[in-house]
């Protein structure tokens, strides 16, 4: 038998560097071959394969045949900022059915039966699951002409043993090009990046809608392999490129008489992200050793770039690339999705925490009070101050986390002092009407309660109550409908209904470090074209958050002190000056609250701003402090002895 399988001479391994599209080619060539094999056999019956029909090969498709083959389109690469590669393709072989040429189910259901059990049995599945997939292609538009992949990426061993059963397989069965994407370092940036599979009917369902939208939407193949997730999911349209074709005639045994056309794949854009490896290998590094889940998001305060954007627990993409049949790929994702139940919340995989998951702030909220009552002018940096006894009465006791005396705003800040907050809150209007509208209105400013319209299918919404919502949400129980001033001494500390998700907590503080800029964050910094010429940048696109630059730069102040002498002393680093704020929030179904941490540094000149939440471990200095740290750390190395001298 002819060898058209060629292993990659330095690794051994299947497949071979998809940047080369010659080879890739020459393979179709080879392939061509093979088809040509398995069609003679079939003689005349497949006369008429995919024909062109109406071209100015009609007069040549009546005395010989024309064919098609597809060629795959190798998609975009995915990068880091400095070029590292994220996601790379490559080419791997298929089994696949083209359904027209076995068997008849009516005239010869025995014969049919007999191949796809041989099948089958060499591919360890069962023909039933074969008759379904075919099913299943002829739905999502597939002709009975275009081979059906059976089992994706097999391994020298399948084809061989194909090949080698080829007279009882017949020429319905054959061994098919395929471009399978790798993620070469893993889990690594998996919730950024997302992973690619097989459309679905719902997917050529929407790509439908998309098209009659936009011409420009991409047009799917029932077999074709999209984004699902992240990166691969909302760029999909610029990695996917467009596939090409060959066009052969072959005589009437099928055998290639010659080459007539080749319409060239069209390789998909690359995209360049923002992220930084290093510092994303640093959040990711750290959250893993953290106690519970969680999530750490990193922004360039000065652009909106994202930075570093991790949520732990994670999973690796390349489980998709695997065929569906691989028992490797089915016991992973079992293992992945039965961790996936809203009650094992610490193990749900494919949650992108950073961006998705919505959590009481706590007290890292605390920067958006004192903005409010700094804008109020119903406080200043020094004055008034309150005394802290441990709790606040009003109706009943609200509890304040130390006995902290005497507070003005940069002490209350650095002790995280409730009492404080609780005072100024009652100060910004009538408690129970325009005091916590305001609250509201700033916090929205700070892009709280809305999405951040990042470049990313999942986007959070968060929730900024006021007494407008609470009387919307309660119409049929009235009872319930009324805010009362305790509902904004909850608010002032971040608790009761207020919820925000560590991306937005991120560009929150990036809006205080850079004096009153909120970002429309962007993971994608640039897209390429193959050849490596920019198609597309990202522009920053921000608004102001309406707090004047006096009261930032006291808030930033504020936040100094929460890192001297506060809460966060252990965040800090000998040889850059951070700021920050500590948070936990109270989680009701879980024990122990969640801990937050948001910052940025430098403290004279801004350049990032973080947010980090380890879910369920109590305090943010202990718990989540940690993991922004090293991330400064990857941001900020420690300059060497020699640099000092
Ligand atoms: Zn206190």
């Amino acid at each position: 038998m002819r060898t058209y399988f060629r292993p990659r001479a330095n690794t051994g391994k299947i497949g071979w560097n998809i940047t080369d599209p010659q080879g890739i080619r020459k393979r179709s060539w080879i392939l061509v071959g093979v088809l040509a094999l398995v069609f003679g056999l079939l003689g005349g019956r497949l006369w008429y394969l995919q024909v062109l029909n109406g071209s100015s090969y009609f007069a040549q498709a009546q005395r010989n045949s024309v064919r098609r083959v597809h060629l795959p389109a190798p998609r975009g690469l995915i990068l880091d900022r400095n070029g590292k590669v994220l996601a790379t393709s490559r080419a791997a072989h298929a089994v696949a059915v083209i359904p027209a040429a076995l068997p008849s189910a009516r005239k010869e259901p025995e014969m049919r039966e007999k191949v796809l059990s041989t099948l089958g049995y060499l591919l360890k599945t069962s023909p039933k699951n074969i008759e379904e997939q075919i099913v299943e292609a002829r739905k999502k538009g597939g002709n009975p002409y275009d081979p059906v992949r059976v089992t994706e990426s097999v391994d020298l061993k399948t084809i061989t043993l194909i090949e080698e059963n080829k007279p009882r397989l017949g020429p319905a069965v054959l061994i098919t090009d395929e471009i399978t994407r790798r993620y070469p370092n893993g889990k690594f940036a998996s919730h950024v990046l997302g992973y690619t599979g097989i459309v679905t009917e719902r997917d050529m369902e929407r790509s439908r809608e998309a098209i009659k939208n936009d011409a420009r939407a991409r047009r799917l193949r029932f077999d074709d392999n999209i984004g699902k997730l992240g990166i691969e999911d909302f760029y999909d349209n610029q990695l996917a490129g467009t596939p090409g074709s060959a066009l052969y005639e072959v005589d009437s045994l099928s055998q290639p008489i010659r080459h007539l056309d080749t319409v060239p794949e069209k390789p998909g854009n690359n995209i360049v992200l923002a992220i930084d490896s290093k510092l994303q290998e640093a959040a990711e590094k750290a959250l893993s050793q953290a106690s519970n889940s969680g999530a750490a998001v990193a922004i360039d305060v000065r652009n909106g770039e994202v930075l570093a954007l991790a949520s732990n627990p994670t999973y690796d993409p390349n489980v998709f690339s695997l065929s569906r049949r691989d028992p490797k790929r089915q016991s992973e994702l079992r293992r992945l999705l039965e961790g996936n139940v809203p009650t094992a919340r610490k193990q749900r995989y494919f949650y992108n925490r950073a961006v998705t998951s919505h959590y009481s702030p706590g007290s890292t909220y605390k920067m958006v009070t004192a903005a409010a009552a700094l804008e109020k002018g119903v406080i200043s940096a020094h004055s008034p101050s309150y005394l802290c006894t441990g709790g606040f009465r009003l109706g009943r006791t609200f509890g304040c986390d130390g006995v902290h005396g005497t507070q003005s705003l940069i002490g209350a800040m650095a002790k995280s002092c409730n009492v404080y907050f609780y005072q100024t809150s009652l100060r910004l209007g009538n408690p129970e009407s325009t005091g916590p509208a305001y609250l509201a209105k700033i916090s929205r400013q700070f892009g709280l309660g809305a999405p951040t319209h990042i470049d990313l299918p999942t986007d959070g919404k968060g929730l900024i109550p006021d007494p407008e919502w609470r009387k919307e949400i309660n119409k049929t129980r009235p009872e319930l409908a009324h805010w009362y001033p305790g509902n904004t001494l909850n608010m002032s500390i971040g608790q009761g209904d207020v919820l925000t998700t560590p991306l937005q907590m991120a560009l929150a503080t990036a809006a205080v470090a850079n004096g009153g800029t909120l970002w429309k964050p962007h993971v994608m910094k640039e897209i390429r074209s193959e050849k490596n010429k920019v198609v597309q940048r990202a522009k920053p696109e921000g608004k102001s958050i309406g707090v004047s630059a006096q009261n930032l730069a006291t808030i930033r102040r504020a936040m100094r002190s929460v890192v001297t002498s506060g809460t966060g002393r252990r965040a800090g680093l000998p040889h850059v000056n951070i700021a920050g704020k500590t948070g936990s929030a109270e989680d009701d179904n879980h024990g122990l609250p969640h801990a937050w941490w948001v910052c940025f540094a430098p403290y004279e000149n801004p350049r990032i701003a973080i947010a980090v939440i380890v879910e369920n471990s109590g305090h943010g200095s202990e718990n989540a402090a940690p993991v922004a740290k090293k991330i400064l750390e990857a941001a900020f190395p420690a300059p060497t002895a020699a640099e000092n001298d």
